[in-house]
């Protein structure tokens, strides 16, 4: 069973060690997918233009995960 909720939206509320250009508070969207890493576009690191772009919800656990 996968877990509902493409559409996200959230606060940061801790960064991780490195993590630059981020702050606690910053308002985030996450991706509603994922480039497959598999295809020719993603092959050559064309994310965007993906040809199997697995979408959130759908192929892997959304948003309303807690
Ligand atoms: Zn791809």
């Amino acid at each position: 069973m996968i877990t509902q909720g493409h559409e996200a939206s959230g606060c940061i509320a801790e960064l991780g060690p490195g993590v630059r250009g981020w702050s606690v508070g910053d308002r985030v969207i996450p991706a509603a997918g994922r480039p497959c890493l598999e295809c020719r576009d993603c092959a050559r690191g064309d994310f965007a233009h993906c040809l199997q772009v697995r979408i959130k919800a759908f192929a892997y656990d959304g948003a309303w995960a807690e």
